[in-house]
């Protein structure tokens, strides 16, 4: 039975790489008819940050990363929030204790400090609590069992370590990084219950995965240096340890080094979710789903930062992905991480959509109040414009939608659908604004105008069809010059779908103020 679990630390804003993590958990879990757990790791109170807990659900919401068993949904193993589990975490230390396997230990905090200048004087590799030095601290293994009962019936503080038998070697296969083997003397003496009475990570996380029967676990690589330490602990309390499967880094765009919030700054690219304003700073961090990033187009990048499936194809739908994935085919190498493929997937997505799909897309809330910002001197929203309804957005999505990377643009790349033009490409102009050109725009302006079917794209051609076989003028010659017309630019998408949008009054508007302010000498 495949039981997986995402189990983020409710610290911040979900990072993207969290997000990759709960991606190939879900996916692993949908592959083999197994459970998706989410379990919040709450233990340290000093790093709580409010609010992080609904970014996470509502992030996997968007994506459409379905949870099996969590606080959200309940399940045979809950409360699934580390802070409401706090009493069932000590009993286990004690348990390690009984036997053997762990220590009460009563150092103050200058206590360690002295330890450390100690063994930083005597040129120590690093200064650990570990086999060697516990033997002259303050603890149940250098003091009498009797002090020991009397320190904890007085109340002195402590705090639980684990007792690392410093001759064994640790092996496990992981699922990425294939064998790996650490000798014991390497590792500390960590402290597993802290002395507020809170499980550290490793305990509470070592105890939950077992009582939560969790078979896999499939977290970042940053999670691996702690990996052998857990194995140790499967060990010790007799428990079988699940399958560990580490992720490759994702690494700045550049390749080199792992991404940070920094480089999202500087190279203006999201690595967050979704949209998340620091509680304390009030400062806001750009996000994939405001920027315009499609969730489909967001969960196939993200599932290809770190695996892929031997195969040419790029675009998978979630079903697909479940269908494909693989935890064998993931990466050992970090994974760059490179913005311009996520623009590539969201083109692929945008143009995927119907028209009508993308109209919906654009009356949501985050695009129309990017329109509203962006448009600082027009601040109404740009779709209820005089002229153009929401019932024009269809065709507005058809016009532009080939053109861009993120919905919003369809808006913003088109302002010559808002308003007439106020200038006019100045190299347009002196190269095709002339007597042909004015005397087609104003024989045409005339036909437009006695024209009284369906405003449509092949009609307004076929009447410049006309017009310019009439006149004896070739329409390759003038077509620019009646763009720069409507639109005040020599490119541009579709002219006569961009017409149909603006209409007949509009259109023959335009062609009149372009012969007025454009005289041909
Ligand atoms: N709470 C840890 C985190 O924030 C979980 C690590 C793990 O999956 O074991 O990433």
């Amino acid at each position: 039975m495949v039981r997986v679990r995402f189990a983020p630390s409710p610290t911040g804003p979900l990072h993207i790489g969290g997000v990759r993590t709960a991606l190939y958990n879900y996916l692993f879990a949908r592959k083999h008819g197994g459970t998706m757990l989410l379990r919040i790791e709450d233990t340290d109170q000093n790093r709580y940050v409010p609010g992080a807990e609904n970014y996470i659900l509502e992030s996997l919401q968007w994506l459409g990363i379905e949870i099996d068993e969590g606080q959200s949904v309940g399940g045979p193993h809950a409360p699934y929030r580390q802070s409401e589990r706090k009493e069932m975490y000590r009993q286990y230390a004690e348990q390690l204790i009984a036997d053997g396997k762990a220590y009460y230990a009563f150092d103050t905090a200058d206590e360690i400090e002295a330890m450390r200048q100690r063994l930083e004087a005597a040129g120590a590799d690093a200064a650990q609590y570990n086999a060697i030095t516990r033997l002259q601290m303050n603890n149940s293994l250098t003091i009498s069992a009797t002090e020991t009962q009397q320190r904890l019936a007085n109340g002195t503080p402590y705090v639980i370590r684990i007792k690392i038998d410093p001759k064994e070697e640790i092996r496990f296969k992981d699922i990425v990084r294939d064998w790996v083997v650490v000798h014991a003397s390497t590792l500390d003496d960590k402290v597993l219950l802290k002395s507020d009475g809170m499980p550290t990570y490793h305990l509470a996380n070592i105890v939950d995965d077992h009582l939560m029967e969790i078979s896999h676990v499939i977290r970042g690589e940053e999670w691996l240096p702690s990996a052998p330490l857990h194995v140790l602990m499967y060990q010790y309390f007799g428990w079988n340890a699940p399958q560990f499967a580490h992720l490759p880094l994702l690494l700045k765009p550049e390749g080199n080094g792992k991404l940070s919030k920094r480089d999202a700054d500087l190279g203006g690219f999201p690595i967050f979710p979704l949209l998340w304003q620091d509680p304390a700073t009030g400062a806001v961090a750009r996000s994939f789903r405001e920027d315009g990033y499609l969730p489909e187009a967001t969960i196939n990048f993200l599932a290809f930062l770190g695996w892929n499936p031997g195969t040419e194809q790029e675009l998978f739908s979630m079903s697909e992905l479940i269908e494909a994935f693989s935890l064998e085919r993931i990466h050992k190498a970090g994974a760059r991480f490179d913005i311009q493929k996520a623009k590539w997937f969201n083109q692929q997505y945008l143009k995927a959509k119907t028209d009508e799909e993308l109209a919906l897309s654009l009356t949501g809330p985050p695009v129309r109040s990017w329109v509203l910002n962006k448009h600082t001197d027009n601040p109404k929203p740009m779709t209820h414009d005089s002229r153009l309804t929401t019932h024009d957005l269809p065709k507005i999505c058809r016009l532009m939608k080939d053109r861009v990377t993120f919905p919003q643009e369809i808006l913003s790349d088109a302002p010559f659908l808002f308003e007439a033009p106020t200038a006019y490409e100045e190299a347009v102009v002196t190269s095709k604004w002339n007597a042909d050109a004015t005397k087609t725009i104003g024989a045409y302006a005339a036909d437009l105008e006695i024209y009284e079917g369906d405003f449509l794209a092949e009609s307004v051609k076929a009447i410049f069809t006309a017009t310019t076989e009439r006149l004896g003028i070739k329409t390759g010659k003038v077509l620019q010059a009646l763009r720069l017309a409507v639109t005040g630019a020599g490119h541009g998408p579709d002219l006569m779908l961009t017409m149909e949008i603006l209409g007949k009054n509009e259109v023959i508007s335009r062609l009149k103020k372009a012969l007025e302010s454009l005289p041909v000498a």
